[in-house]
Order: structure tokens, then sequence, then C-alpha cells
């Protein structure tokens, strides 16, 4: 069995059944995603517009998200086919993304990226943009988004404290915008945390679906 195969064997094993393995080929060729599809892996993440549209190409079959910082000129390439966006951070950028799927009469499912780490540099909404996005009065007329849960990057670290803490944070937010704003609708339930370093701590936290890539296709070698 090649080290694909059995890496994913291995992680659906590691992780309760109802949390989703979202395989990150960033970086990786068709050849190799084609062999995690090979071993029943059904959803697969991608950070590039570009990238993401060459390998759809390819792959039509499989379910793909898009989990890198999206610019708002970037959506049209891939609102024709995109599952789910996890990292929408602006108001801006879901108009944009309703808009987008409108014209292919699709309605695509979001999550709202939430800054938990510590780094400045990653990307995501603050606690009190988050709130404010869900207060913008327009919201409700964005027909063709679904926003679907939360997603975050804990802080690159080895310290375990502050990872679960971080983690913590984000599924307390989450429950607590669940509870105040979509209280009936039962499409408000994921929560994306956890990469191939950190998500035996965000399964514990309550993750929902977890994003792995050297986890299952090795260590990366940017070209
Ligand atoms: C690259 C990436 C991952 C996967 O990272 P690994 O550490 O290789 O598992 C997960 N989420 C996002 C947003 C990424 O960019």
């Amino acid at each position: 069995m090649s080290c694909i195969v059995e890496n994913i064997h291995r992680l659906r094993d590691a992780v309760p059944p109802e949390v989703k393995l979202v395989a990150v080929g960033k970086t990786r060729s068709v050849e190799e995603i084609r062999e995690a599809v090979s071993a029943g892996q059904i959803l697969f993440g991608e950070n590039k517009a570009q990238e993401l549209v060459a390998k759809y190409a390819h792959l039509p079959a499989v379910a793909w998200h898009f989990i890198g910082h999206l610019q708002t000129n970037k959506v049209r390439h891939i609102a024709p086919f995109v599952q789910m966006i996890q990292t929408v951070d602006s108001f801006r950028l879901l108009e944009e993304i309703s808009h987008q799927a409108q014209k292919h009469n699709r309605t695509i499912d979001c999550l709202l990226q939430i800054h938990i780490a510590r780094e400045e540099q990653k990307f995501g909404l603050s606690e009190d943009e988050v709130f404010g996005l869900l207060e913008t009065p327009g919201l409700k007329d964005l027909n063709h988004v679904r926003i679907c849960g939360l997603m975050g990057i804990a802080t690159n670290t080895v310290d375990e404290t502050v990872i679960r803490t971080e983690f913590r944070m984000l599924a307390d937010m989450f429950k607590q915008i669940r509870q105040q704003y979509f209280p009936a609708e039962g499409s408000f339930c994921e929560l994306s945390m956890g990469m191939s370093d950190d998500y035996r701590i965000a399964v514990e936290e309550g993750s929902t679906m977890i994003r792995i890539g050297s986890g299952i296709f090795g260590e990366r070698t940017y070209r």
C-alpha cells in the first residue's frame, strides 16, 4: 500500500467517524491526489485559486474546498464548482461569492475564518469583526451563500496549552454564534480546526472538520 493510502487509513482510524477529513493537496500532483481518491478520500482543499482550477479540470468528481486567502477578483474562477469556501473574512467577499454563485445557479457553502493565532500575519476576522459581519443588514439578501460555520488556524507552536486555548476560544465562539444567529438552522454545524500537527487537540476541543496536508502527502517542498 502507498504511504498516501496508508496515511489516510491511519487518520480515519485516529478520529471519530463524524469528523470530516479534508485532504490538503496544495503543491501536490494530480497523481498524488488520485492516490488519495483511491483510498476513498472525497474532500480536498486547495489554497490557491489557480491551482484549484487546474486540479478541478483533472478531478471534477471530488468535493473541492478553498482554504486560502481569497481575493474578490478570483472568486469567479472557482464559483462554478467549489463546494465550500472556508476562508471568508469580509462581507464584501461574501457578497461577491453570492453574486458569482448566482450566475451558475448554485449556492456555495462558506465558513467564516476567525483569527485565533498570536501571529499577526494570519488572516481572519476578529471577534468584533465577525459579529459586525453577522449584523450587516444586507446579509439576509445573499441568497447564494450558506454560512455553515467557522474556521481557524492556531498558532504554530509546540506549546499545546496555547493551541488548546485558541481552539477552545473558537469552539466557544462557534456555540455562541450558532445560538444567537442560527438557532433554527441545522446547516450552521461545521467547526473547521486542526492540521497535521494539532488535529488531535482540535478534535478534543470539538472540531468537526480537520484539514490535513503533510500528514497525508508527506512534507511539502515548495519549488
Ligand atoms: C496547508 C494548510 C493546511 C494543512 O497543513 P498541514 O500542516 O500540512 O497539515 C491546513 N489548513 C490550511 C488553511 C492550510 O493552508
